[in-house]
């Protein structure tokens, strides 16, 4: 797991969490229509039921959806660019927008399994590392020129 040392800190609250273990997300699980969805919400967004619970996903199984890299720090972003960022799809279907850990579009492909890990983003004012979740090639880069 890259930039995962002990003294990181995630970037927000309430969306992952991480130790020597591994990154979980924080997911909901609704009981009416057996939706997971992210991030949490108290309410289900595919059928409003209100009978949710938490739940987790280490991202195992996970698969790449769509992808591009961002040239161009975001307003307030401190984390090096270019970065990729895209969509992949859990098991059960839950599509997470996320960054991903590969910049060159070049070095992905539509389908590529997918692991769930932590990405600097920053470093805080006390010297503590700022990571968000985000998802990088199961098998590391393959096929690169
Ligand atoms: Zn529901």
């Amino acid at each position: 797991m890259s930039g995962s040392g002990r003294n990181a800190r995630p970037v927000v609250e309430g969306l992952f969490d991480f130790d020597a273990d591994g990154v979980r997300l924080l997911m909901s699980g609704c009981a009416a229509c057996g939706a997971d969805f992210f991030p949490r919400a108290p309410v289900c967004p595919y059928c409003a039921g209100s009978d949710v619970a938490d739940v987790t996903s280490a991202g195992t199984g996970a698969t790449l959806w769509a992808w591009t890299a961002v040239n161009a720090a975001p307003p307030g972003y401190g984390g090096s660019v270019p970065y990729g960022f895209g969509v992949v799809e859990l098991p059960g279907g839950v599509r997470i927008v996320t960054r991903i850990t590969v910049a060159d579009p070049a070095a992905l492909s539509l389908g590529m399994p997918m692991r769930l890990t932590v990405d600097p983003v920053g470093i805080d004012d006390d010297g503590t590392e700022v990571v968000a979740w985000a998802f990088a090639p199961a098998g590391g880069v393959e096929g690169r020129a």
